[in-house]
């Protein structure tokens, strides 16, 4: 009696145990590594793929994830715009706009939506759901405070595709203000230097001049020719960053002017001839990247300034916990090392070894 009931558990657990595999092989029947990049079989789109393709669903601007050349894209308007910025003369022959949380039908009744994923101006998770199961592909997200993007929202979900830029323990990005507050004090000490910040034109830029505004900075910003078209943009979505002008205006002496101001150029002019033009400039980086002293010395900066556009290890680790998904697939970054801490926090984890992304495109 006693071996017949427990007998009749074990075969409870197996048909559960049976199930939750049929549900994951299920999933990747569906979502496939083909490539292009990760492949919606039944929809035929891809996500974020690397090479041109007939239909891309597209999660957010960063030249690593969203590359010229597809007939048809499906992404958030603040996407869609931030691609015809950068690439005016690639006009996809079909163009799907899609607002966060809008419930779309694919080919092959497969369910798509957005949610917000925090990461820049239009960022969105994608998901997609097709026969009882949901697959949510964050692109980049981060958990952090930002006031020119809509924060992160979790979904729950069957599997959770995660980025892993940061993915190791030491990194552990401190709060934007008090990055922000060591330029303020800087300018306060240093008043007869120009205060230069190398940026990423596309959110960087941005979301530090926003903070620092917040933090009190009141004077112009002077702007690096590269960051202006994207800041237009942002400011065409309802941003404000107060009084800026472009670098270009000022010739000669009257550069001067940039004594005690702030002036934002991308990373790579800040070791160039044009840093030279400025008036006594000390030297900033803004990056995730400035946790470690290498990176920053490598980029000249003698004030680096811990700003990411990623989630740090903590929120790599409970953004992961907090969708219960069943199975966790990581595209690019630290990989193994987030790959082992969830599977030794019991969660099924996997590589899927996307090419084409880029560490520092933040
Ligand atoms: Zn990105």
């Amino acid at each position: 009696m006693a071996a017949g009931f427990l007998l009749a558990i074990y075969e409870i657990r197996l048909r559960s145990i049976f199930k939750d595999m049929n549900d994951l092989t299920n999933i990747e029947s569906w979502m496939q590594i083909r490539p292009e990049g990760l492949y919606c079989a039944p929809a035929d789109c891809f996500i974020d793929p690397h090479q041109p393709v007939e239909h891309a669903l597209i999660t957010h601007g960063h030249a690593d994830h969203a590359r010229p050349g597809h007939r048809r894209i499906t992404a958030t308007a603040e996407t869609i715009s931030i691609m015809q910025t950068r690439y005016p003369d690639d006009a996809p022959a079909i163009v799907d706009n899609v607002a966060y949380f809008e419930e779309k039908t694919l080919p092959g009744s497969v369910k798509l939506w957005f949610a917000p994923a925090g990461h820049i101006l239009g960022s969105a998770q994608i998901v997609l759901e097709y026969q009882g199961q949901r697959i949510v592909i964050s692109g980049d997200y981060k958990r952090h405070e930002d006031p020119t993007c809509k924060p992160f929202e979790v979904v729950k979900c069957d599997v959770f595709v995660t980025e892993a830029t940061f993915a190791l323990p030491v990194f552990s990005h401190p709060p934007l203000n008090d990055e922000i507050s060591k330029v303020i004090r800087s300018l306060a000490m240093f008043p007869e230097s120009s205060h230069l910040i190398g940026v990423y034109a596309l959110g960087k830029c941005q979301r530090v001049m926003h903070a620092l505004r917040e933090g009190g900075y009141a004077d112009p910003f002077y702007l690096h020719g590269a960051l202006i078209k994207l800041t237009e943009l942002y400011e065409s979505y309802g941003m404000s960053f107060g009084d800026w002008h472009p670098v270009s205006d000022l010739k000669g002496k009257s550069r001067e002017e940039l004594r005690g101001k702030v002036v934002l150029c991308p990373p790579g002019s800040l070791a160039d001839r044009w840093s030279r033009t400025l008036p006594d400039p000390v030297m900033a980086m803004a990056s995730g990247w400035m946790q470690i002293r290498a990176r920053a010395r490598q980029r000249r900066a003698e004030m680096p300034l811990i700003v990411s556009d990623h989630a740090d290890w903590k929120d790599l680790i409970r953004t992961c916990e907090e969708t219960e998904a069943r199975e966790i697939w990581i595209t690019h970054g630290r990989v193994d090392a987030l790959q082992h801490e969830l599977t030794l926090g019991g969660i099924k984890a996997k590589a899927l070894d996307l090419i084409g992304r880029e560490e520092e495109a933040e």
